[in-house]
């Protein structure tokens, strides 16, 4: 059980000034920031954060949406950090997310879902290491 994810705050977080109050809720959930950053991905870089999808219909759309403006990725520590976050975030569709959680409180679809969450402890690693160099983590 790792203590560390990668967390994004999505272009549309961004575009409409909801990432105070994610941050917000992220903190209040116990979360430490270790890493924090504003940028704007290049397509490269999202398409190969996105690898793992890249057979699937909606995979160009995804990298454009993740290269359509900044997003703030962060690197969070928590016991069971995965886990928990991916539960302080809920279901990729918000219709499917339960109440109180990031996405369906801000996500406007599944596609367009206000955060991302890594999936696992060795992804977690890998998609920390994609954004933040030793000296940018605390
Ligand atoms: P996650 O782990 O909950 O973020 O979901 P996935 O790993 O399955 O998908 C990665 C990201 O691709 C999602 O967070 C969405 O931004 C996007 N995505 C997922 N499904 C769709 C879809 O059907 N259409 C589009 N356009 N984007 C999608
Ligand atoms: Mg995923």
């Amino acid at each position: 059980m790792g203590n560390r994810t990668l967390a994004i705050l999505k272009p549309d977080s961004v575009r409409k000034n909801h990432i105070g109050d994610i941050i917000k809720m992220i903190l209040q959930a116990g979360f430490k920031i270790k890493g924090m950053k504003m940028i704007k991905m290049t397509k490269e870089s999202a398409k190969v954060f996105y690898f793992i999808h890249k057979d699937r219909a909606f995979y160009n759309d995804l990298v454009e949406y993740m290269t359509s403006g900044h997003c703030i990725p962060m690197a969070l520590e928590k016991e069971n950090a995965v886990t928990e976050f991916r539960k302080l975030i809920g279901a990729t569709d918000p219709t499917q997310a339960d109440e109180g959680t990031v996405r369906k409180l801000y996500a406007k679809d599944k596609a367009e879902n206000a955060v991302h969450g890594s999936d696992s402890d060795d992804n977690a690693e890998i998609e920390i290491a994609h954004f933040f160099s030793t000296q940018e983590l605390i």
